[in-house]
């Protein structure tokens, strides 16, 4: 048997990856995009990236998705994009009139070296005198350079930076800046804002945009969003509380960090305009909810309310219901590093034992992260896999033998060939429905997934059951 190492390698000892863990960087940014008021997204790139992504996102949050394209063919390759991009703009303004256009780069227009602040720059001089020209954004996101997580951070943090404006710190309003949760978490996150009375901006807001009512007819660009006028305003908040510890990676084991994600949106608030960050894990289970909610009480002044109180109190009373389901039970874990991160301390605080924490991240902090966070929980024979592809994690299921998978739809074939159970959260989910409905957030968010994961290994019991029993 070939012997585990505990940090398996990154991409440093491989020459291909076979089946990624990740998927690809201006994805993540397309979806963080979304949650701006009145965008719309576009790849400055060939038409299959905008194609793929479209796609990808569509069969997720099962909604319609518009992403432009610049469409670069052979000539654009070869003598740059800047007639591409002047022309996707107007083809912009006149369909959609957004109020923002969100650019991504594609490992092709990065590969050439196009310098698309330059072309939003000379695109807004030659039409200084159109006042329909919308604000743009620019996220420099080669996919390999990273993940479809640092897509959705580079994202944001370009959106802040490109909109945020310093003022009087005289208002009460603070910034929560988010991970990538489905709709359903974001509004159960406004709804926690809310009930402590926090004024406050939720970035990236795609709960709407992303997760609509059915229409009569087809709009362009759905309503809902983070607004524009609080993005602006996020310069001059009272504090930032920013959801996840790992999406300042910088890209490949931190070694890539040009034109790259070195900094987070909060960490650039107080760096620019002085607002406190508060750093907090994604509040997935009792011990992380309880900090995001004692944060949120020690911002507003006001005590937890009740409700919360309540629906602790019965999170806790499910967990001892099902504890015994789950003992003892060894669960790999894999998808963003947040999210990582954040389900690797739910199993533990649950009783159930994460012997592979699995990412296609590069950041070379997970170990480091979850050593941390968990504490006394953490169990040094957890394997920790970096840079991970699918092929791989499986060679090292075959051996580690776990009961469970906790992650997205793209681990279905490894559970089904090893016949495990397989409980899908994060993204994508493209084999089920009501991806965009998941909940893990908060007590009640916990409460749901708790007995999501208990009644999945109480079917593949039954399942497998000889016998089979109706009572227990
Ligand atoms: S070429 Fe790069 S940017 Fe385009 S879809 Fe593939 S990985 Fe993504």
């Amino acid at each position: 048997m070939e012997k585990i190492k505990k940090d398996m390698p990154t991409g440093d000892s491989f020459a291909s990856s076979c089946n990624a863990c990740k998927q690809c960087t201006p994805l993540g940014a397309c979806i963080a995009f979304k949650g701006i008021e009145g965008v719309l997204p576009m790849l400055h790139g060939s038409q299959g990236c905008a194609t793929y992504i479209r796609r990808y996102l569509i069969s997720h949050y099962r909604e319609p998705v518009d992403i432009a394209s610049s469409n670069f063919s052979e000539e654009t390759t070869i003598f740059g994009g800047n007639r591409n991009f002047n022309t996707g703009i107007d083809n912009i303004i006149s369909q959609y009139q957004p109020k923002v256009v969100a650019i991504a780069s594609t490992c092709l227009s990065e590969t050439i070296g196009e310098d698309v602040p330059k072309l939003i720059n000379e695109y807004k001089a030659i039409n200084a005198d159109k006042p329909e020209v919308p604000e743009m954004i620019f996220a420099s996101t080669p996919s390999y350079n990273g993940t479809h997580a640092e897509g959705f951070f580079n994202a944001i943090l370009a959106a802040v930076k490109t909109l945020a404006e310093s003022g009087e710190k005289t208002g009460s309003h603070i910034n929560l800046i988010s991970s990538l949760v489905s709709p359903e978490d974001i509004r159960h996150l406004k709804e926690i804002l809310e009930d402590f009375g926090l004024e406050a901006m939720l970035f990236p807001d795609y709960s709407d945009t992303l997760d609509n009512t059915s229409w009569d007819s087809y709009t362009r660009i759905p309503d809902g969003g983070t607004p524009i006028s609080q993005l602006k305003a996020s310069g001059s908040a009272r504090a930032t509380v920013e959801l996840g510890f790992i999406k300042n990676s910088g890209g490949m084991n931190g070694k890539i960090k040009d034109n790259y994600l070195v900094q987070s949106a909060g960490q650039f608030l107080k760096d620019k305009f002085d607002v406190p960050c508060f750093e907090t894990g994604l509040p997935v289970g009792i011990n992380e909810t309880d900090k995001f909610l004692e944060i949120m009480s020690s911002l507003s002044g006001n005590p937890v309310p009740e409700k919360y109180k309540r629906q602790r109190g019965r999170l806790v009373d499910l967990y001892i219901d099902g504890h015994k389901y789950l003992s003892g039970k060894k669960t790999v874990i894999f998808g963003e590093e947040d999210m990582v991160v954040a389900l690797a301390a739910f199993a533990s605080e649950i009783g159930i034992k994460p012997v592979l924490c699995a990412t296609g991240g590069e950041s070379g902090k997970l170990r480091e992260t979850l050593t941390k966070l968990l504490g006394p929980m953490y169990d040094e024979e957890t394997i920790i896999g970096q840079g991970m592809s699918f092929d791989r994690m499986d060679e090292v299921m075959q051996q580690i033998k776990p009961d469970l998978m906790i992650g997205n739809s793209k681990g279905y074939y490894i559970a089904r060939k090893m016949d495990i159970p397989i409980v899908r959260c994060g993204f994508p989910i493209h084999d089920r429905i009501g991806a965009q409905h998941f909940r893990m957030l908060g007590y009640e968010g916990a409460t749901t997934f708790f007995s999501q994961i208990v009644n999945t290994l109480l079917e593949d019991k039954q399942r497998k059951s000889p016998v089979g029993y109706k009572y227990m």
